[in-house]
This record gives structure tokens, sequence and C-alpha cells, in this order.
């Protein structure tokens, strides 16, 4: 892939399409700087297979959203297909028993986070194990 952008010349560290959305791609930038003018230019012309320049509009993508979650066992880093967790049931995203999240009967107050213990769903953006997966996530793409 070529960009006709200045800034982004040499700061690109990874693209990756995004398979569901045709002609999505995820474009990781290791400068700061860079980011900020890529979002607020809020467009690139990138090449195409036929040698076009083509403008594609930019998004900004929030880390909170890049953390892997197992829908099974409901921990962070791994997907469900890779999950080790043996037990026949998912774990419950809410209070972190043996049933489905949509099952649940127990209160909020009952909530329990499978990850960090704390009183709150599990995958909840404020929880402090999400919190340092999103810290470890922005470090690797430094
Ligand atoms: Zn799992
Ligand atoms: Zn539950
Ligand atoms: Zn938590």
């Amino acid at each position: 892939m070529e960009f006709r952008n200045e800034i982004l010349r040499g700061k690109i560290s990874r693209i990756k399409p995004l398979s569901k959305q045709k002609g999505h791609v995820k474009i990781y930038i290791r400068s700061k700087k860079c980011e900020e003018e890529v979002i607020q230019a809020r467009k690139i012309s990138v090449k195409n297979a036929a040698g076009e320049f083509k403008e594609h509009r930019v998004e900004k993508a929030k880390l909170d959203f890049e953390v892997t979650y197992c829908y099974k066992c409901k921990k962070l880093g791994h997907v469900a297909f890779k999950c080790t967790d043996k037990s026949a049931a998912e774990t419950c995203g809410r209070c972190a028993e043996s049933h489905k999240t949509q099952d649940c009967i127990h209160p909020d107050s009952k909530m329990k986070c499978v990850n960090c213990k704390g009183a709150h769903k599990s995958g909840d953006f404020q929880c402090s194990a999400h919190i340092k997966a999103v810290e470890r996530l922005r470090q690797l793409l430094a």
C-alpha cells in the first residue's frame, strides 16, 4: 500500500484489513503528532491495485475496543476459539458464575468481574485489568 500523503511516509507501523467491512483498513501510526495530523485531515490518499490514488475517510479507533475478550470465559487476552476453559457453560459477564450473561438473575449488587474481581461487569472499560491491557496495547504500538 502506498500513501500520497507526505505526513504518513515511514510512520506506519502496521496495516490490518478489517474483514467485516469491505475496503476498511486499520492503520497503526507510530508517531503521536502524525496521528493527530491524519485525524485532523480526516482523509488520506491511498494507491489502489489499479495504480490510482483514492481518498479514504479516516476515523480514530479507540484502544478500548481493541482489547481482546473471550466471550466464553470473559477473560482478557484471548478469543473464544482459543479458550482453554473446559467448563461446558459460559462464564457470566455480570456475576462470574457459570451461566450465560443474558440468563443472569443476580441483581447489580452481585456483579463480579472475572478479571479483577471488582464489583462491575467483566469487560468494563473502567476495570483496572482492562485499563492495564489498554496501556500494554499503547506501548506495543508506540
Ligand atoms: Zn476464554
Ligand atoms: Zn450471572
Ligand atoms: Zn474488573
